[in-house]
């Protein structure tokens, strides 16, 4: 059955009630398996990872009993840290130049959902119905465009942000680096046994169905040699000019930043910012958008949807008081900027690796 991404408050908890470890742990890999399907809400702010591990907690469960989705968390709260601390130097090769690289462009098997291996069209078909795809297939695609597509990683990770609900900079940029081997030791292939156990297909005498010796020194498949360079563009709505009540605080939320809970007891004038530098840098489908529109509008009563930058709004100069939170997307708005809920607060420093990271706050 395909995924679905309700937009209502009451669902979304309820989904982040649902969550049951023990059985994630076991079958998180397969496409079929129990995973949470939490991520487009975590990545637009709808729900926090601290919120989350505070419900497993109020349910019994601790870190160890719940340590693979902690550690999944936790992957999250890395490749975050991760922008904080790099910035805009992680939309380029982080730890070596990706090796192998014949050109910047996609395949048009994958943008087509033509690659030949059955199981992977049809996630790229899903991904286009419905903004998801399961972890195992995004990198089954990222090793097939970066390493025996030889593709570089940047404009294939656009699209798929481009089509993801969930689409996060740090998650969707720091994923296809590891995976093309700029900031990994080495790059990812899964070859057609590897793919068939995971995605429940059963497809033989595939140019994946090779060992792993054998499959990155053949040349680029024929199915992969057809590349080109598609045009990404979000299509903003009009908005009207914001009414602003000027003797009321601001409170500016954006497309990483939808929390229904974030101080709903003060009467305030709540601004769903959607400024097109922004989008413009980071292109999102109408099928996104449209997401994230009905999530902020069904989860934040009053919320005003403005097309531009908070600088673009004049009456904020009036206002006693603007807030948003402290993020690398936030870096320019006016005003207060409210703490991150990090999983891991009591974290300082810079996460050297996931594995250095995982060991220092698993202690906590
Ligand atoms: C090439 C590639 C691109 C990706 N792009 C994105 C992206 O744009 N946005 C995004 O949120 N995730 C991205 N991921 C990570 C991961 O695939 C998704 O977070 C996960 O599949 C979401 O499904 P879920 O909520 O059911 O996850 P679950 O398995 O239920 O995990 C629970 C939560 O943990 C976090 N998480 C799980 N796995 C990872 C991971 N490998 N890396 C980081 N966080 C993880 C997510 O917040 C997820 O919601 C990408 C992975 C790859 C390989």
């Amino acid at each position: 059955m395909q995924p679905s991404f309700p937009t209502d408050h009451k669902s979304i908890l309820e989904r982040m009630r649902s969550i049951a470890p023990e059985q994630y742990a076991k079958t998180r890999n397969f496409s079929t398996g129990s995973v949470s399907y939490l991520s487009p809400y975590i990545s637009r702010g709808v729900l926090t990872l601290p919120q989350i591990w505070n419900n497993l907690k109020e349910r019994g469960y601790t870190i160890q009993t719940a340590a693979k989705f902690i550690q999944e968390l936790a992957w999250r709260e890395y490749f975050q840290r991760t922008w904080w601390h790099l910035g805009n130097k992680i939309l380029q090769d982080i730890r070596q130049p990706q090796q192998d690289v014949l050109h910047h462009e996609i395949q048009k098997a994958l943008t087509e959902a033509g690659t030949g291996i059955d199981a992977i069209d049809e996630g790229i078909r899903t991904l286009y119905e419905t903004g998801y795809a399961h972890n195992h297939l995004r990198m089954y695609i990222a090793g097939l465009s970066c390493n025996l597509g030889k593709a570089h990683w940047k404009l294939p990770a656009t699209w798929m942000y481009y089509h993801l609900l969930d689409g996060d900079i740090a998650s969707n940029t720091l994923s296809w680096q590891w995976v093309a081997g700029s900031f990994s030791n080495k790059k990812y292939i899964a070859n057609q046994d590897n793919i068939n156990h995971y995605l429940n297909s059963n497809q033989k005498k595939t140019f994946l169905d090779t060992s792993y010796e054998e499959i990155l020194k053949q040349p680029v498949p024929e199915a992969l040699q057809n590349t080109w360079q598609p045009a990404f563009a979000t299509i903003l709505p009009d908005t009207a000019p914001p009414k602003i009540r000027t003797d009321l605080p601001v409170f500016l939320y954006n497309s990483y930043w939808l929390n229904p809970n974030w101080h709903t007891d003060l009467p305030a004038n709540r601004l769903l910012i959607l400024d097109p530098v922004h989008f413009q840098q980071y292109p999102v489908s109408k099928k996104v958008l449209d997401f994230i529109l009905k999530l902020a509008v069904d989860c934040i009563p009053d919320i005003q949807v403005v097309k531009g930058s908070p600088q673009s709004i004049p009456e904020l100069t009036e206002v006693p008081a603007i807030y948003s939170i402290e993020h690398p997307i936030t870096a320019a708005y006016p005003g207060i900027k409210e703490p991150y809920p990090w999983l891991f607060p009591g974290f300082k420093g810079t996460p050297s690796s996931y594995f250095n990271f995982w060991k220092k706050v698993s202690y906590f």
